[in-house]
């Protein structure tokens, strides 16, 4: 029985869905103004683990992920440019190629992460319509009020506003900077609706009841997570950036207009951090897979580095560690290649301990804990193989299609080899190890396995 934190309650809870064996999934997704760092792709591989757990344990997952491409301001709040405006500008490309393009390399970006695709995509500018209605529905019960730039909710009239994040408003209030919007009534209220500045066009501008403008950013995802699955549904997650405000906001807005409760479990991952510290564009450090790449990394291995820190704790991104990752996984590839022979029947034991892992909160490092366990273990190749391919099904490291590396090896490399096979066959382990380190200065390593030499690429 998969367990796991609730932000909302702040407990781990057995989970069990609405309507079982149904369970709709929303996740938070990008803004597509630029590359996704590697700090976004913690929260794409948190969210795959979760799909991949969920549907492991037999539950039929409907998982969706928004794409937003219109009203995310520089500011996270109501101030500052649109990003994807802002995008624009810098690649002198229209905001609607700005969204298509980083769409295009996101989607990319998640098939070599192994990151299984969404069942649905939503995009912001194809549902403004449903967003203008939901608003419409919030004018109807009072929760909204217009200023000079725009339509605004009202959170003092919604109770518990803040619940998720257990925000202090009368703190808040206290505490208050002065407003950059002197018009709004509470520091915590928010833009439903942004009038097009006067004067100026922007390239994403609709008509709506209020004025031609353009949706707040929190608005999209309440009401294309309500069209896809639903009043009230089971999972919805995001980095935990998102508590205080985009999330509190959402539970504001579908709660506010439908009187129901929206998400009955709040799954929130903690951030990636680059040596200790914030990831961020002026400091160069936002690396993309690109940068992992260009480094002779590959995306697989970040996944690896991700899934060894539980999903809940902050994880420090380094180079080094991004090198044991790597030599971690080329191992587990190549001891899962040199796999000989199947078996229907794995090693019980061992899958027990992982899946008791997974089912507790997601416990990954635990869970990969086991799997250098069981390759240390004394059970038979093919029933190591059959468990491992059973929870690669969940951590998704593409062990399934692990192959024993061609490589080319020249002549004179090859001759080495020969002679330090004969050596191995007289038991003359000196002369072996000097052949070892002058294969060794050739640039490949050799190990030896009960089938023979197994020559590798040093890299
Ligand atoms: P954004 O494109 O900024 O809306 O972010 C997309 C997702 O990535 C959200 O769920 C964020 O909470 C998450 N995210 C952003 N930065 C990080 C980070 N450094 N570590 C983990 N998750 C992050
Ligand atoms: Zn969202």
């Amino acid at each position: 029985m998969l367990k796991l934190f609730n932000t909302l309650s702040r407990q781990v809870e057995e989970f069990t869905p609405i309507h079982p064996p149904k369970v709709g999934f929303y996740a938070c997704g990008p803004t597509v103004y630029d590359r996704a760092h590697v700090g976004n792709h913690r929260a794409n591989i948190f969210d795959d683990v979760l799909h991949r757990a969920l549907l492991h344990e037999g539950f039929e997952v409907k998982f969706v992920m928004n794409i937003t491409d219109v009203g995310h301001l520089t500011s996270d709040a109501d101030e500052g440019e649109d990003k994807l405006e802002k995008g624009a500008k810098r690649e002198k490309i229209s905001v609607w190629d700005v969204a298509e393009k980083y769409t295009e390399l996101f989607k990319a970006d998640l098939k070599v992460l192994n990151v299984i695709e969404p069942d649905q995509w939503l995009k912001a500018t194809d549902n403004i319509s449903e967003q203008i209605a939901l608003i419409k529905k919030l004018e109807t019960k009072s929760f909204t009020y217009k200023t000079t730039d725009g339509i605004y909710y009202d959170t003092s009239k919604f109770p518990n506003y803040g619940k998720l994040a257990r925000l202090n408003l009368e703190g808040q209030k206290e505490g208050a900077r002065v407003e950059a919007n002197k018009e709004k009534r509470n520091p915590t209220d928010f833009a439903l609706w942004k009038f097009s500045p006067k004067g100026e066009k922007r390239q994403m501008e609709w008509e709506s009841p209020w004025g031609i403008g353009f949706p707040g950013w929190h608005i999209e995802c309440s009401a294309m997570s309500m069209k896809a699955l639903g009043e009230t549904f089971d999972i919805h997650t995001g980095g935990v950036d998102h508590i205080p405000v985009h999330h509190t906001n959402e539970i504001a807005q579908s709660e506010g207009a439908t009187g129901k409760q929206f998400v009955k479990y709040w799954v929130h991952n903690e951030f990636l951090l680059v040596d200790n510290g914030k990831m961020s564009k002026s400091l160069g450090n936002a690396y993309t897979l690109d940068d992992i790449s260009a480094k002779g990394f590959s995306p697989l291995a970040f996944r690896y580095y991700c899934l060894g820190a539980h999903y809940r704790s902050k994880l420090n991104f380094t180079w080094e560690g991004m090198q044991a990752s790597q030599t971690a996984l080329d191992d587990l590839l190549g001891r899962v290649a040199a796999m000989e022979g199947d078996a229907k029947i794995g090693c019980a034991e061992y899958e027990q301990k992982f899946f008791e892992a997974i089912d507790n909160d997601l416990n990954t490092p635990q869970a990969l804990a086991v799997v250098w366990g069981l390759l240390k273990s004394d059970y038979p190749d093919p029933a190591k193989k059959a468990s491992l391919l059973k929870m690669d099904e969940v951590l998704g490291l593409g062990l399934a299609g692990a192959r024993v590396e061609e490589i080319d090896v020249p002549v004179d490399v090859q001759v080495l080899l020969d002679e330090r096979q004969e050596a191995r066959l007289a038991k003359d382990w000196k002369k072996s190890d000097e052949l070892r380190k002058q294969i060794e200065a050739s640039g490949f390593s050799v190990k030896d396995t009960s089938t023979g030499q197994e020559v590798g690429k040093i890299k």
